[in-house]
């Protein structure tokens, strides 16, 4: 039985259009043009109302990591919600969902994490933290750390707290963001830059770009320093290795926090069960969400360092904040349920030994395709940047879009992908087979070979 009434793809089109704003959407555009109707999904793969076939080199939206239609998640929802569909830890209550998963995700993270505070998504996570991180500094007795530190062409969320943590310069005009006591510097991002420095040399400067920053505001102001391990919205910006030490021995020196954002790079995607353990960082806070559910209902949340729940239990005092969906039961069913999935099919150990690197090897040969200026992928994170020239990486000018072309041909030929400017990027699911990777492999090379025909008329 459907749980929705089936109509016509026209019918559905036309009611979308009439009564549907979309997030992240020119609407103007939007209404001019259909929406793509999903309608079903099985393993990695989502079907649209016409029936076509869709690899989805997305897992939807950097969340359907153990794929689709997976039971054992579905029937955690479905047990959970007869028997406790909903109650609030709000007045100090509880329940055994949040409870346990609580306690499981803190034998899966660093030492330093043994609490966790609910959200019910990514930019509710990064919106806890900003409050929490500055609480924190009022409890130790310096309530003048305030700044938070982050970086050009992150991505943290569309709240107003989340998105002024964030980089995107469109998101801030549209808006008046950021808020006051956040602050941007450069990101590591080596392809963007000038190339005058070797890689290694531009990660310590973009990492010193920071310390400027931290002297500029003054070191007793500054409360933070949040990161995405990896840049996942920005473009998929792997940054180079000597990076993330610096700016770890950055953040000690001045004692500021350090925040890793790991809404899309938690929980397997780099092959290792956080991006803090890929990069031997050792963070005093995490955001969490998308992949935590492998996207089959909301659930965000923050691991709390000892540094900083320790203060927040010894000292006292209401933390005035919370959602009502904290912490939601049948949410923290699935994610019980979908983390012990990944941990019985052992998943992440697969994307760091197996389908990790095949996928990758093919990946980096794109390379010689000559439209592809540069190909980056750690674990099944990835992202390959269309040029004009490959000698000089110059791009295409922008009104050629051709990000967006190579995208559009990626569609029409079954894989999902998406284009940041000229950079495309892909984050499939964690139980992509050998021969599915060809397959995303294989129409990869007939997308850019028709996007060239398209940039060469
Ligand atoms: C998606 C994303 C968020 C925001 O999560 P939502 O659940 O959409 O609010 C925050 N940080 C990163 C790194 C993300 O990719």
């Amino acid at each position: 039985m459907a749980a929705i009434e089936k109509r016509s793809r026209n019918e559905w089109q036309e009611l979308d259009k009439n009564h549907h704003l979309h997030p992240f959407t020119d609407h103007k555009q939007l209404h001019e043009q259909r929406s793509r109707i999903i309608t079903r999904a099985e393993g990695v793969y989502i079907y649209d109302a016409d029936g076509n076939k869709i690899l989805d080199g997305m897992s939807g939206l950097w969340c359907v990591n153990a794929g689709y239609g997976r039971q054992e998640i579905i029937d955690a929802a479905t047990v959970q919600m007869n028997e406790l569909p909903y109650y609030n830890s709000f007045f100090q209550c509880s329940h055994p969902p949040a409870i346990e998963l609580a306690a499981m995700l803190n034998e899966l993270s660093q030492p330093q994490f043994n609490r966790v505070f609910f959200a019910g998504s990514g930019s509710e996570s990064n919106d806890t933290i900003v409050r929490m991180v500055r609480t924190y500094w009022d409890l130790m007795g310096q309530p003048e750390r305030h700044t938070i530190i982050s970086r050009n062409n992150a991505y943290h969320g569309s709240t107003v707290a989340a998105a002024s943590l964030g980089g995107m310069k469109s998101m801030h005009k549209q808006s008046g963001l950021p808020i006051p006591g956040i602050v941007h510097v450069d990101q590591p991002h080596w392809f963007a830059s000038d190339r005058s420095l070797s890689r290694d040399e531009f990660g310590i400067a973009a990492a010193r770009s920071i310390e400027e920053k931290i002297k500029e505001v003054g070191p007793e102001s500054v409360a933070a320093f949040i990161g995405e391990p990896i840049q996942g919205a920005g473009g998929v910006v792997v940054p180079p290795d000597s990076y993330w030490p610096e700016v770890q021995r950055i953040c000690d020196e001045y004692g500021i926090l350090l925040i890793s954002d790991e809404v899309i790079t938690g929980f397997g995607r780099l092959g290792e069960w956080f991006g803090a353990d890929y990069f031997s960082t050792r963070p005093d806070f995490m955001a969490f969400a998308k992949g935590v559910t492998s996207g089959y209902l909301p659930l965000g949340g923050v691991f709390v360092s000892d540094r900083v729940a320790d203060v927040l239990i010894e000292k006292g005092g209401e933390f005035f904040h919370g959602y009502t969906y904290s912490g939601h039961p049948v949410s923290c069913a699935v994610a019980i349920a979908n983390l012990k999935l990944i941990q019985r099919e052992n998943l992440v150990a697969r994307i760091k030994d197996d389908i990790g690197p095949y996928l990758q090897s093919k990946w980096h040969a794109l390379a010689d395709h000559p439209l592809v200026g540069d190909t980056r992928m750690v674990g099944l994170m990835g992202a390959f940047e269309i040029v004009k020239d490959k000698d000089s990486l110059e791009c295409f000018d922008k009104e050629r879009r051709a990000g967006t072309i190579c995208r559009d041909h990626l569609l029409g030929n079954g894989v999902c992908m998406r284009a940041v400017g000229d950079t495309v990027i892909c984050a499939p699911p964690f139980v992509l087979s050998h021969s599915e990777a060809d397959e995303l492999i294989e129409t990869t090379w007939k997308a850019l070979d028709l996007t060239q025909q398209a940039l060469s008329v």
